[in-house]
């Protein structure tokens, strides 16, 4: 799974490809086609955005070596080529290949995979080739299941667009067993950020709110800002009235390094905050991480016992796998969270468990699979 993706590739199992192809050919959104053959159908479509699709027809017997050979990614292609070589046998889209002609086929991917007596390899990391070496029989990724609460979200208190008791409702929909509303602080003021006297209201309207939704425990936080000068939005003695506190930068992104991990270190360091949110504030295809040094970061977060987090938002996916699995190996907890600015948003969380498994994400690695007793009981025993 790429970040960003430039076409759509479809593969479709069908007896009947030609009726199958005029179909596709008379689609509602189709503004143009680019090649209509017996196996393939490419068009482009209107879908808010014009994007080129092509349509691969296959008979069900080569459906998943199909799937598997355009999924990729290439290295992972290769690394499986090799192996199937090895064996004397040779994998094509269509299935595999004994050297005497005998072909095998397969009804899923993970028969593809056992046939060479492997587990199933998501293809969230079907990257380099590597995975294929290391997973294991014992490998278990994290799955949606595993998610238990959303530890990041918006309300109308800041700059969300949905009250608090939407929010709650929409949680309880989720099935979630706990949740943490963080609206915005003080300093962003654009985003009608809270001050201590709002916070505080705020917090009281919670407790009286959540009181009717006893299959949830709400829990109050704040996401408060990072100064530029390396201080924070709130007072400790603020913050010691709240359960959870999440510390982020949102201001003075063009700092130089030295400045930037002063304030992650500030933040790190603060006893109150238990997790730093998007921590290197890329917005992909629209702006770089400011200069964060990641593996100092990481650092920081392990001495200190503060969360990361892996922001779900679609434009952000911030950690980026690589960090996420830097950040496991130090044994620091990610906290996967849709940082919902709206009730649909909530949604980007399975968004957020795919971006983990690429990051080889296991359920203990994740701070919100935590069970409802035991998130509890990481709420109350502070830091
Ligand atoms: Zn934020
Ligand atoms: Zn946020």
């Amino acid at each position: 799974m790429r970040e960003t993706l430039k076409d759509l590739d479809y593969v479709l199992e069908t007896t009947e490809p030609d009726k199958v192809k005029q179909a596709l050919l008379q689609h509602p959104k189709m503004t143009e086609t680019i090649g209509a053959g017996d196996t393939k159908v490419s068009v482009e479509l209107d879908i808010g955005i014009k994007i080129s699709v092509d349509f691969r027809l296959v008979e069900p017997k080569s459906y998943a070596t199909t799937l598997h050979h355009f999924t990729g990614s290439k290295e992972h292609n290769i690394k499986m080529r090799q192996l199937a070589k090895k064996r004397d046998q040779k994998i094509s889209e269509y299935g595999v290949e004994e050297e005497n002609g005998t072909m095998h086929h397969f009804q899923t991917e993970t028969e593809f995979f056992r046939f060479f007596d492997l587990p199933f390899i998501p293809p969230e990391v079907r990257v380099d080739g590597t995975e294929v070496e290391r997973i294991t029989e014992e490998t278990r990724f994290l799955s949606l299941d595993d998610i238990r609460g959303d530890l990041h979200m918006h309300t109308t208190w800041s700059d969300g667009a949905y009250s608090i008791e939407e929010m709650i409702q929409a949680n309880v929909q989720k099935g979630y067993d706990y949740m943490v509303i963080t609206d915005h602080g003080k300093f962003l003021r654009v985003a009608n950020g809270l001050d201590e006297e709002r916070l505080q209201k705020q917090q009281a309207e919670i407790r009286r709110i959540a009181e009717k939704y006893p299959e949830i425990d709400v829990y109050s936080g704040v996401e408060m800002d990072i100064l530029t000068d390396a201080t924070l939005d709130f007072s400790d003695e603020t913050l010691q009235n709240l359960d959870f506190v999440i510390a982020s930068i949102h201001s003075g992104f063009s700092q130089t390094e030295e400045e930037i991990m002063a304030r992650l270190k500030m933040a790190a360091e603060n006893p109150y905050v238990r997790l730093i949110a998007h921590p290197t504030g890329r917005v992909i295809g629209r702006r770089e991480p400011y200069a964060v040094n990641v593996p100092e970061l990481i650092r920081l977060a392990s001495e200190t016992g503060t969360a990361l987090e892996l922001n779900a938002n679609p434009e952000r996916l911030d950690l980026k796998a690589e960090h996420l699995e830097m950040a496991t190996k130090a044994g620091v907890k990610i906290a996967i969270n849709t940082d919902a600015h709206d009730t649909k948003h909530l949604d980007f969380m399975e968004l957020g468990v795919r971006a983990g498994i690429k990051g080889w994400l296991t359920k203990a690695d994740v701070l919100n699979a935590l069970s409802k007793e035991a998130f509890r009981a990481f709420i109350e025993k502070k830091k």
